[in-house]
């Protein structure tokens, strides 16, 4: 069992490959823009299209949850689609995410299902302002959102988001979600795996820092036991509920010392980039591991980790390489105004070390493209002191 075909051909597809290669394992990737199978690292090189990459491969994954349904359904009819296609249309579907919370009796934000306009105001009643409302599908890094705070702006969301229903291209139809805006404290997520013998290994749960709704920097520490109970408790729930095999992201909302659902992610995440420095087997491995049938590796802090995302940045200053403790992970992909192009890690050998270094990166990189990361040193500065 070592062919592994990833739905995807993105970042998260090359990870897996550079964290397989030492096992052994052969990745290609199914780029779902070009119908065609390619290599991972190298996506000149093609190798045909899906029916072949299906039977050449040993076990079929995927790196996001918005693929056609089609895609999935010949994948699945194949037995080795992992995980399930269900739990990566659960992903890709914010109605089916919110029923699968509710069945298992998971803590999320307060909701309700918008198909008209009744169910508009009687949203806005009941769920009371301010309140979000987002598409059932294809919404990502804040994407395909409207935010309501005051009433006078509700007919003018209402008309955007019934165009934008109206217009959808999905081949199942799309709709909306609205939730109770959440006063959190913090936004945090855990990823872990699970292999087909039921065996789970989750990653301590990971700080979360958005700018502009897309994700600048995660961050990983020692965690309070309790909440990293509570956070593996409703890990285990969903897993064992989807039978799932592989890694698994779910991000919440902090509130006090209660952890509400915000949304999951049936595959390796962002916010799980931190564990290539910060843990003996990272996310990428772990995620081979479980669907190649092989033991779960160790997923315990080794030291404190931050990742800090490049959006839209094709180069860093040399001086950050020099740095020890850090390493830049680039995703070869062409320059685009805030696309994910890559990600830091930066690692200390205690609290204080890693607040140091963020410092220092942040004296390093350009303010411009790096927005809060000075504001978010300073933070950590604070905390550790
Ligand atoms: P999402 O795409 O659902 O992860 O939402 C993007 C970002 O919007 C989240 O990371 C939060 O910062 C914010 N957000 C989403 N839903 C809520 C909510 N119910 N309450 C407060 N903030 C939210």
């Amino acid at each position: 069992m070592n062919k592994v075909l990833v739905l995807g051909a993105g970042q998260l597809a090359r990870m897996m490959d550079l964290a397989g290669t030492p096992l052994n394992l052969n990745t290609k990737a199914f780029d779902v823009r070009i119908d065609e199978v390619v290599h991972p690292l190298v996506n000149e090189y093609k190798f045909g299209d899906l029916q072949s990459g299906i039977e050449q491969a040993d076990v079929i994954t995927s790196e996001f949850e918005h693929i056609s349904h089609d895609v999935l359904e010949q994948c699945e009819a194949s037995g080795k689609l992992l995980p399930t296609s269900t739990a990566i249309k659960i992903g890709g579907d914010r109605r089916l995410e919110k029923s699968l919370l509710e069945s298992c009796n998971v803590a999320n934000a307060k909701h309700k299902v918008i198909a008209n306009h009744e169910d508009f105001t009687n949203a806005i009643e009941q769920l009371q302002l301010p309140i979000i409302f987002k598409s059932a599908l294809e919404g990502y890094d804040g994407k395909g959102q409207w935010r309501l705070k005051d009433i006078s702006q509700a007919e003018s969301i209402w008309t955007d988001m019934e165009e934008f229903v109206a217009g959808a291209k999905t081949s199942v139809p799309q709709g909306i979600i609205a939730e109770q805006m959440v006063p959190f404290d913090r936004e945090v997520s855990i990823v872990g795996a699970r292999n087909s013998k039921g065996e789970i290994a989750v990653y301590p749960i990971t700080e979360n820092h958005h700018t502009n709704g897309v994700l600048s920097v995660s961050l990983a520490m020692p965690v309070p036991t309790k909440l990293q109970e509570q956070a593996f408790e409703v890990f285990s729930k969903l897993a064992e509920k989807l039978d799932y095999v592989g890694v698994l992201a779910i991000e919440f909302f902090q509130v006090g010392d209660t952890l509400l659902v915000n949304e999951i992610a049936p595959r390796v995440h962002n916010s799980g980039h931190w564990t290539q420095q910060g843990c003996d087997t990272c996310q990428f491995e772990n995620h081979l591991r479980a669907i190649c049938g092989l033991p779960l590796g160790n997923t315990e802090l080794i030291r404190p980790t931050a990742m800090i995302n490049i959006l839209g940045q094709d180069s860093v200053p040399e001086a950050v390489l020099a740095m020890p403790g850090v390493a830049i992970h680039w995703y070869n992909k062409e320059k685009r105004n805030g696309r994910k192009m890559g990600h830091i890690n930066v690692c200390g050998n205690n609290e204080q070390e890693l607040a140091d270094k963020l410092s220092q990166l942040a004296e390093i990189l350009d303010p411009l493209a790096f927005e809060d990361i000075k504001e978010f040193a300073t933070m950590l500065q604070a905390r550790v002191n």
